[in-house]
């Protein structure tokens, strides 16, 4: 067994049967597994796990005064553009591009701190980055922590079910899984730590983050707009932090062959370039498959890419030092053949 076989935690009902077939869970064995991991009580181990969904948790009051309060359809708008367009965006350039696939680099760690808190936070880093590794190498199969063949549950459910970091890393293991996220700025735990906590990023860097961040924030928003406009926002990311994981199951044709001839030309796994993702957020999940490492998913003339965009943006004023860019190639490699 390799080491990306190893690194995230087994769910209980397994990866696969013995014929080596994708095990699907039932809802109510999603549900009970769900349910396993956040349980701070029965091992703190789960905390990383528990305080993505205990962010959603703290999210509602913000919804609830919203929707009681202070709605309107201007402040509407304005929380769909954020969740959509600004959240979606910074999920790409910041979880996506930058802490996994290393596409670009920052000039100064400032910099880097500062695109982490563009928006406001959500997602513990490691949550996304060890898995969305192993979703590359084992894309669609047994294996893979949102696998669409698994189901939209076995997708929306994977954070906590499917995404954390196995228990029983060796010290080798663990460093090297570490290692995945040194870059990031996230402080990470000795093993020792690991072995007491069960995560990579320590638990008060964690929370000290999302504390400060979230107090920035309100405040930021409650000056430009009052309570109403920082409710209004805190809601939509809210929103976005929930049906982000739609985006798995959707963005890998929800388990069907579904690549169109002429868009999607990576055919080794279901992804599909999908309008939505790409206009918004620069998600072309079939170009991403073809060009993991690449700053740009937007190769085609009308596949407008704003984070490549906003990326391109920073290095122009030397925010970012240097990244991967693999339209010249994507270009030569599929567009020549069209041609000639
Ligand atoms: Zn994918
Ligand atoms: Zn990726």
């Amino acid at each position: 067994m390799s080491f990306i076989d190893n690194i995230l935690q087994k769910p209980s009902y397994g990866w696969k049967n013995e014929k080596g077939e994708l095990v699907i869970p039932s809802t109510r064995e999603l549900f009970t597994e769900a349910l396993n991991r956040v349980n701070v009580f029965k091992s703190r181990k789960n905390w990383i796990s528990m305080i993505s969904w205990f962010m959603i948790v703290c999210m509602i009051p913000f919804i609830v005064l919203f929707v009681a309060k202070h709605f309107s359809w201007p402040l509407f708008i304005c929380a769909a553009v954020y969740s959509l367009i600004i959240m979606g965006t910074h999920g790409t350039i910041w979880f996506h591009r930058y802490c996994t696939h290393k596409s670009y680099k920052f000039s100064h760690p400032v910099w880097r701190f500062f695109t982490q808190n563009l928006v406001i936070k959500t997602f513990p880093e490691e949550i996304y980055v060890l898995s969305h590794h192993v979703h590359h190498a084992k894309s669609d199969l047994p294996g893979d922590p949102y696998n669409s063949n698994g189901g939209l549950l076995y997708c929306m459910l994977s954070d906590v079910n499917h995404q954390s970091i196995a228990r029983d890393l060796s010290e080798k293991d663990y460093y090297k899984a570490a290692g995945l996220l040194a870059h990031t700025g996230v402080q990470t735990n000795s093993y020792k730590g690991y072995q007491e906590w069960g995560s990579v990023a320590t638990p008060s860097y964690t929370i000290l983050l999302w504390v400060l961040n979230w107090a920035f924030w309100y405040a930021a928003f409650y000056l430009l707009g009052g309570h109403a406009l920082a409710c209004a926002l805190f809601s939509s990311a809210m929103l976005w932090f929930i049906f982000v994981r739609a985006f798995n199951y959707t963005g890998h044709g929800k388990g069907e062959k579904m690549h169109v001839d002429g868009l999607d030309f990576d055919r080794s796994n279901l992804s599909i370039n999908q309008t939505r993702p790409g206009l918004f957020t620069g998600e072309w999940h079939n170009n991403h498959h073809l060009y993991p490492g690449s700053a740009r998913a937007g190769f085609l003339p009308y596949q407008l890419d704003l984070a490549w965009i906003f990326i391109f943006s920073m290095y122009k004023m030397k925010l970012v030092s240097s990244y991967h860019d693999s339209k010249k190639e994507f270009l030569q490699k599929y567009q020549s053949n069209r041609n000639a």
